[in-house]
């Protein structure tokens, strides 16, 4: 799926899962967001043309080449490592907000490209079968839908917070 997708997939799940959390601070929900869509993205740095990869060309490149796209960085098992290590690592309280957000983010379009045509590899580096939910092309007319339902879920929730509509109960506190 294109960027687009990704980014409201992860401010819509940044969102919903700040608002379960008790006392957030501007700053922390801020941190948190923030996180949430730099994962977003993220795992499409193993990809030169995708948004994250022309950003950042050189690595992008070199990432491609040793792990190849969907697969290491599109690998749920390396990301649930990967958190674990850095949760036991760190202590200061904000960054394990941005990391924890940062996460949320990269689950977020793991499961997004799992409605895609191609899949994602669930158990990679143990499987190297991808499984698909769905039949979503990147960038077809579907995912301009499911885009625009995305963005659409996202405003009224922000309209919801602040208190302009109530369309949703986790939004009220
Ligand atoms: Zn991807």
């Amino acid at each position: 799926m294109n960027y687009k997708t990704h980014i409201n997939g992860g401010i819509l799940v940044g969102l919903y899962v700040n608002l379960q959390m008790s006392n957030t601070s501007i700053i922390s929900t801020g941190v948190f967001l923030g996180g949430a869509v730099v994962g977003s993205i993220f795992p499409d740095i193993d990809h030169k043309n995708s948004y994250i990869g022309k950003k950042a060309k050189t690595i992008s490149k070199a990432i491609n080449k040793f792990a190849g796209h969907r697969k290491l960085f599109h690998a749920p098992l390396m990301y649930l490592l990967l958190y674990s290590i850095s949760i036991g690592m760190i202590n200061d309280k904000l960054l394990l907000v941005g990391i924890k957000g940062l996460f949320l983010g990269v689950l977020s379009h793991l499961l997004l490209d799992s409605f895609t045509i191609g899949g994602l590899p669930w158990f990679y580096p143990l499987s190297k079968k991808k499984f698909s939910l769905g039949s979503v092309k990147t960038n077809s007319k579907v995912e301009d839908i499911l885009c625009g339902v995305l963005i659409f879920i996202n405003i009224v929730i922000v309209l919801d917070i602040l208190h302009i509509t109530s369309v949703f109960t986790f939004t009220q506190k």
